[in-house]
């Protein structure tokens, strides 16, 4: 053979799952080398020094995940009192809490999360204070305070366009430097009368300026939306996901997969409540029925070909920062999809939303970011709660501290 020694190292993994819906591999070695992943193949490679090649012992590899929809400033804790002294803190109040979420999901393998929105626009002002981007283990994207209707849902996590302003005139007036915007469009699900359509909060008209005033600032918007007509407004605006999506109905998924919109279903949220609520209450039971409602619609777009993410909506009521993505998958594969299809939503496809770190995936040419779970792939999503290593841009931690283990 000859040559030149390879420079960088390689890692040979156990088990792999590449972040792009490919079958999970076995016995792979990855070739890193200047933060990157040079390549991937069966055999370590021609001409590395032994003393950089290591051979990780039972575990599987997959990129760091992206949960899509969180709310930072918030905690998934039923306590009234936390709850109201988070909605209402200033920034110095709400930058531990935030500082404490992003704890909570990189101990679950998170790499990146996408905010909602928080009425005070903290989470913004936090990653623009560089301790999001770039400075973090967890990169977090906001859109500073969500836009709604005057007199309508989403009092907790935005604002109104200022009186006169047009939503288009509001989101460029406002140039407060978020990474996508935030809309939104309908009410919340009704926990007593099921499958309660409230009407959309702004005009188709509204939502195509808006759309294309964000696109001005080389933003994607992100639309809250519940019910067939609120869902179908966003769509065809030309959002770029569409949140939660309960009772959109079947033509809205057939547009959704023509248009390449994502849709983040954010089932968790019911399973969440359904789970806290009094045994046998109505409000219990139609949340259970929402629940099993939203996985139907989750199983016919996959049929569909709909591009999903995982995204939890961390923050609301039983939702756990972290641990709701292990929840959330969990939902996903008992409504059909394979552990690599999953793998893929939480990766690949929720990376696709946010701007920055990586590509979520694990493949030639891109960041070596990526996490590694105890034993093999069939523990996931379980064994996320037993991260045992995580690299960032080719850089090994390991119980939070960076090593270069190199043997
Ligand atoms: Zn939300």
């Amino acid at each position: 053979m000859g040559g030149e020694p390879a420079t960088g190292r390689a890692i040979l993994a156990p088990w792999l799952i590449d972040g792009m819906g490919g079958p999970v591999r076995q016995n792979v070695w990855l070739h890193l080398d200047r933060g990157g992943i040079r390549s991937i193949d069966d055999h370590p490679p021609a001409n590395m020094p032994a003393s950089h090649l290591s051979r990780l012992a039972n575990c599987t590899l997959l990129p760091g995940l992206v949960d899509a929809h969180v709310h930072l400033t918030m905690s998934g804790t039923g306590d009234p009192q936390i709850r109201q002294s988070q909605l209402t803190a200033g920034y110095s109040g709400a930058e531990p809490v935030i500082r404490a979420h992003i704890a909570a999901h990189r101990k679950f393998g998170v790499a990146a999360v996408r905010d909602g929105g928080d009425p005070g626009g903290h989470v913004l002002r936090y990653g623009n204070r560089g301790g999001g981007r770039g400075a973090a283990p967890v990169q977090c994207q906001s859109p500073g305070r969500a836009w709604r209707r005057a007199g309508r849902y989403g009092r907790l996590i935005g604002r109104p366009p200022a009186g006169g302003q047009g939503l288009d005139q509001a989101i460029t007036m406002a140039g407060d430097g978020g990474g996508h915007v935030k809309i939104v469009n309908s009410g919340l699900n009704s926990l007593t009368v099921f499958a309660k359509e409230t009407p959309p909060q702004f005009s188709l008209d509204d939502m195509q300026a808006a759309v294309a005033a964000a696109r001005r600032l080389g933003m994607d918007v992100m639309v809250h939306a519940n019910g067939e007509l609120p869902v179908k407004m966003a769509v065809c605006a030309g959002c770029g996901s569409v949140e939660h999506g309960f009772f959109m109905g079947r033509e809205n998924l057939d547009r959704m997969a023509e248009n390449r919109v994502v849709w983040v279903p954010t089932a968790v949220t019911m399973s969440a409540y359904a789970r806290r609520l009094p045994p046998g209450s109505t409000e219990a039971t139609m949340a259970r029925r929402n629940l099993d409602h939203q996985m139907e619609q989750m199983r016919l777009a996959r049929d569909c070909g709909v591009a999903m993410a995982v995204g939890t909506d961390a923050g609301s009521l039983g939702v756990h920062h972290g641990r709701a993505v292990m929840e959330e998958m969990a939902l996903f594969m008992a409504a059909g999809w394979t552990l690599p299809e999953v793998v893929q939503s939480a990766t690949g496809i929720g990376s696709a939303l946010i701007r920055g770190r990586g590509s979520g995936t694990i493949s030639p040419g891109a960041p070596a970011t990526f996490i590694a779970v105890a034993g093999e792939p069939g523990g996931l999503p379980g064994s996320l709660a037993q991260i045992v290593a995580r690299w960032i841009d080719g850089e090994e931690e390991a119980d939070g501290r960076t090593t270069n283990r190199r043997q």
